[in-house]
């Protein structure tokens, strides 16, 4: 498995799920975890990769889901202080290339900027894309 393709998405939400698929469509090996072993349910059958149960707040999950060999790392919990804490960690200990984090709250995108964690704001950029369907009018 090369670690240029290998991906490592973190909490099958519908946004996690829906990652994963399209990810693994466009022909990345993916791995998704999930402490929740029904959440993989939400996961579309075009899915070709691994699931792997477990909390990815105990680096035993990290280290036995293999981290270390990701090229990306997406942490997509519901959790943004879990998300923080996965991507330091795999970008500091793991020395993961890439690693994105999603936030919900647009207070901790300092903390983010602090880190050097990349992120995607999920609030706000729903609130810019009504916005834009709306004509502006927000
Ligand atoms: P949602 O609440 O729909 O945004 O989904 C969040 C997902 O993240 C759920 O499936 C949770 O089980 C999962 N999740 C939350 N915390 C962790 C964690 N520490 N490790 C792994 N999965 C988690």
């Amino acid at each position: 498995m090369s670690k240029e393709k290998n991906v490592i998405v973190i909490g099958c939400s519908r946004l996690g799920a829906n990652l994963a698929s399209h990810l693994s469509v466009l022909g990345r090996d993916v791995t998704i975890i999930d402490k929740n072993e029904i959440a993989f349910r939400k996961l579309s059958d075009d899915f070709s990769g691994y699931t792997f149960v477990g909390d990815a707040e105990n680096i035993e999950t990290l280290m036995e889901a293999r981290v270390d060999k990701a090229h990306l790392v997406i942490a997509v919990t519901n959790k943004d202080n879990v998300n923080l804490m996965i991507t330091e960690i795999c970008s500091r200990i793991f020395k993961v290339e890439k690693v994105l984090c999603r936030l919900q709250d647009s207070s901790k995108e300092i903390l983010c900027e602090q880190f050097n964690i990349n992120f995607i704001d999920t609030s706000k950029l729903s609130v810019l894309e009504f916005e834009k369907v709306i004509g502006g009018l927000l």
